[in-house]
């Protein structure tokens, strides 16, 4: 366990030296006598050296991409270029307040404004929001989006929403927020919506559908058309989970297939960090018949300039965020795509879908796979096999590669795979990390075989070991006592 600052401290040794007091008035005198304190403070007596140290070896105590490979699926955890972060901290976008009058911000509505049409472009769609502060408010928008239709055309009736088994479990839960009941597709022998068993699910009550693409199992769903025409039949709507869209850059507009309206991750795809409930930012796209219902304010153009626009208010589900958004995370997506530009972006998708079909051919021979077929960006290994064979579990195999300097894969989900690891390596890693990281995998899937127990124990070399379960579940104490 590491020292707390505290433990570092030695009696008067200093890290500041601070200026000689210019008032001569003792200050006492100025602060009512009840205020004063009567005991000296305590704080840590230590040099810059020792603080700096300290926070250095806190922070490489945790994983971050900038330390290694972080595959964890779903989750895109790329690179972050920092170029973005110079530019986001620069004094233009920092000292702005979101009341000043529209003509004293025209840069950052245009900022705005681009970034909503790049991402309609993107998407196929027609319009834009950019308030959504995360993919789950996005999703909680969009299924807003969808009532708001609904109860525009009088369809009362409508009250439930299909999900596929594969999707993430936000998806339910926005649907049950907005009041939707939901029902499940379930998945065919290829990992996909089974249409048979969606077109006994679809009925006059059906008011939508949501299908995260790629799956959550990494596989393009390849009948979108087909299932839009089945929506569509009883005036349902076509929801798509775009948190994947790493994947679908450049190569298909889910606009142009049969979706009515989607949201991005704005922190996965378009770098921001994230993790550890960082910023994020989900950002809804709507077709033509939805443009009405998009929250307010919509950033517009004219002669005169960029505008804050309120002209949907009277149809407008209202606002889901105070003034217009995570606005940091906007930045960040507009340098990101502007930096790339079309061509760009489409080869993050494909050197995203690359690294993940190499990497899982590799992994294939030491791991089950069950849908075999060419992956997306991400695919879904499990430890079936290792368990089965060794009695050694996903998580087992999970800790023993946070000894090995890897984050783990995200586990036990999908849940429809048992023992599921689903690995997202993105497009950011060379080759060599790649190899890296396979080889630690190989490693580890060898030493289930040779050295069972050592898997069951760890980690080991890291600064917290092998969390007992149980006990924290039962036991209520503080990891790091305060100091006296
Ligand atoms: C990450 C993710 C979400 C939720 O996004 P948050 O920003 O974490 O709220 C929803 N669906 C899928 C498929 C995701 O990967």
């Amino acid at each position: 366990m590491s020292k707390t600052i505290f433990e570092h401290s030695s009696p008067s040794r200093k890290g500041v030296t601070l200026p000689k007091r210019e008032i001569d008035t003792p200050l006492p005198t100025l602060i009512p006598e009840t205020m004063l304190r009567t005991k000296k403070v305590r704080l840590p007596e230590v040099s810059e050296l020792d603080v700096m140290r300290h926070y250095i070896s806190l922070s490489h105590k945790n994983h971050f991409i900038e330390k290694g490979l972080y595959p964890l699926g779903s989750c895109t955890m790329k690179y972050n270029p920092k170029l973005n972060e110079t530019l986001v901290r620069h004094s233009s976008f920092t000292t702005l307040h979101p009341f000043q009058p529209e003509e004293t911000m025209q840069g950052s509505l245009e900022l705005m404004y681009e970034l909503q049409n790049d991402l309609a472009e993107i998407s196929g769609m027609k319009g834009v929001t950019l308030q959504p502060s995360a993919g789950a408010q996005g999703e909680f928008t969009g299924i807003k989006i969808i009532a708001a239709y609904h109860k525009a055309k009088g369809n009362n009736h409508k009250d439930t929403i299909i999900i596929p088994d594969s999707a993430h479990g936000t998806n339910p839960a926005s649907c049950s927020l907005v009041g939707y009941k939901t029902v499940e597709l379930a998945s065919n022998k290829e990992g996909r919506c089974d249409i048979a068993k969606l077109r006994e699910l679809v009925n006059e009550n059906t008011a939508g559908i949501m299908i995260t693409n790629p799956s959550t199992l990494g596989l393009f769903e390849t009948q979108i058309e087909e299932i839009a025409e089945i929506i569509h039949s009883v005036d349902a709507l076509m929801y798509m989970d775009g948190a994947n869209l790493n994947a679908l850059l450049g190569i298909v507009q889910p606009g142009k297939i049969g979706f009515d309206l989607m949201h991005f991750n704005l922190h996965k795809t378009f770098a921001t960090p994230h993790g550890g409930g960082g910023p994020g930012s989900g950002p809804v796209a709507v077709n033509e018949k939805l443009l009405p219902f998009l929250p307010v304010p919509i950033v517009t153009k004219d002669e005169c300039g960029y505008h804050l626009s309120y002209e949907n208010e009277a149809t407008s589900i209202g606002k889901v965020h105070s003034f217009y958004g995570n606005f940091a995370v906007l930045i960040r997506a507009y340098i990101y795509i502007k930096m790339l530009g079309a061509e760009g972006l489409r080869r993050v998708s494909e050197n995203a879908i690359l690294n993940a079909n190499y990497l899982m051919k590799i992994l294939g021979d030491y791991y089950h796979i069950e849908h075999q077929e060419n992956c997306m960006h991400e695919f879904v290994m499990d430890g079936t096999r290792q368990k089965k064979e060794y009695g050694i579990t996903t998580l087992d195999i999970a800790k023993r590669l946070l000894d090995k300097g890897f984050h783990s894969p995200t586990i036990y989900f999908p849940l429809i795979i048992p023992e599921a690891m689903m690995v997202e390596p993105t497009e950011t890693e060379c080759l060599e990390s790649l190899d890296a990281f396979a080889k630690a995998m190989i490693e580890i899937a060898e030493e289930c075989k040779e050295n069972p127990e050592l898997v069951k124990e760890a980690p080991l070399t890291t600064p917290v070991k092998r969390v007992d379960d149980v006990r924290a579940v039962k036991v209520l104490e503080p990891i790091f006592p305060l100091p006296n």
